[in-house]
């Protein structure tokens, strides 16, 4: 019997069983494959703040309004994200350049600037930029781009680095990690939970549910329901290295796009692009969306036109269609937890974790967050 058990090895189930275990609590990791080899590891590694666009654009203020809190959760996870390297002992690659939404049109403007308004009710620091901020700030955007918005707290870091170092932490802090151990059954015991799996049952007191696009069927091995979270298959690509180019993250209001450079040079190009599902299962990337990407990415950076991309991939996001998390005991479930991070959970996966590790342990979570738009539906 351990205290607690973690149901998932990608960014949310190691975070959490890091912080667990610095916190001196028992913990098993058990997942299904390898560490970090769905969204986590596949992902563009993007650290987002803003309201993402497209939503926006497609669901309008009211939405926004009901998805600012994430925003503040955002930002807080990006705090995290400063000193994160040296609490894990890693280089995880993070640079904060900060965030350019470049707008082609007035109507872009107009929406651009409605959006801040939600983003800075959260504290989020949007600076409008004209013409001539992007000609002096973004040189190599294309001059048919009109202005748009620089959120300073955003950037990216290194998604291959980030799971498998807060593995290794939780690990110097003894938590126990067991690969290649998939969930197939879970049932409540008077004084927990036994999880059954290809390698036998493992007993704890509390579980969390960290599963990812799987967080639904986990839940469903207790007959409860997370029925809005999804699977999305999505795809990135990326690009041969090239000299410094692009500092930021970059994001047009027209169209679906986020492009930065990482740290060898290469151009990572997404903005969740739809992929499909190979026969197997697995999602591959579909040639209709990268071409789409591609065209969007060349309207706004022409140089592109002269520098090749070396391999698209796609994985499957965690989603949800009103884009919000979800963290806390399930109703009904008592030391049944969820650490459930949609659409941005790389750029979430710190906060979250923090969040549900304190839950876990009944204390009060170290930041000042209003959690209540956050807890799990009865
Ligand atoms: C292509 C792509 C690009 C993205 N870009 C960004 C970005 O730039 N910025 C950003 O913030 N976010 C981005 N995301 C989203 C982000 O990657 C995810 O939201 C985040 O990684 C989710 O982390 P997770 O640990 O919850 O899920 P996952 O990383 O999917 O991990 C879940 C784990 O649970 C395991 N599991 C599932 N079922 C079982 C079971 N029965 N037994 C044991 N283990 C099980 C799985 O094997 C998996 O390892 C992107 C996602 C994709 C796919």
């Amino acid at each position: 019997m351990t205290d607690v058990i973690v149901i998932g090895g990608g960014l949310a189930g190691a975070a959490t069983a890091f912080y667990l275990a610095r916190d001196g609590v028992d913990v098993t990791l058990l997942e299904r494959a390898d560490l970090n080899t769905v969204a986590s590891g596949s992902n563009a590694g993007s650290l987002h703040a803003q309201i993402p666009h497209d939503p926006f654009v497609r669901k309008g203020d009211a939405w926004a309004a009901a998805y600012a809190s994430t925003v503040g959760l955002l930002a807080r996870s990006v705090d995290m994200w400063r000193g994160l390297g040296e609490e894990l002992g890693a280089d995880l690659e993070v640079k904060l350049g900060g965030g350019l939404l470049v707008a082609r049109t007035q109507a872009d403007m107009a929406a651009i600037e409605r959006k801040a308004v939600f983003e800075r009710s959260q504290g989020l620091e949007i600076r409008i930029l004209d013409r001539a901020d992007l000609s002096r700030e973004a040189p190599y955007v294309a001059d048919s781009l009109i202005g748009g918005a620089f959120c300073p707290q955003e950037g990216k870091a290194n998604p291959f680095a980030v799971a498998p170092a807060f593995a290794r932490a939780a690990i110097r802090h003894g938590a126990t990690i067991n690969r290649m151990t998939e969930v197939r059954g879970i049932d409540r015991e008077r004084d927990g939970y036994a999880v059954s799996t290809e390698r036998g049952v493992f007993r704890a007191r509390r579980v969390v549910n960290a599963a990812g696009s799987d967080a639904g069927k986990i839940a469903a091995m207790l007959g409860a329901n997370l029925a809005d979270v999804q699977a999305f298959p999505i795809q990135v690509s990326v690009s041969e290295r090239i000299a410094p180019l692009i500092p930021h993250l970059l994001y047009c209001a027209s169209d679906k796009l986020t492009l930065k450079q990482n740290g060898v040079g290469s151009l990572l190009i997404g903005g969740g692009w739809e992929a499909d599902i190979g026969p197997n299962g697995t999602p591959v990337a579909n040639p209709q969306s990268l071409r789409r990407n591609m065209q969007v990415a060349l309207s706004v950076v022409p140089a592109l036109g002269d520098i090749r991309i070396v391999r698209s991939w796609a994985a499957f996001v965690n989603g949800t269609d009103d884009w919000k998390p979800i963290f806390g005991e399930l109703p009904g479930l008592p030391g049944f937890f969820v650490n459930f991070f949609p659409w941005m959970g790389f750029t979430g996966g710190p906060v979250a974790a923090r969040l549900v590790a304190s839950m876990v342990q009944g204390r009060e979570a170290p930041f000042d967050i209003d959690l209540a738009p956050f807890l799990p539906k009865g």
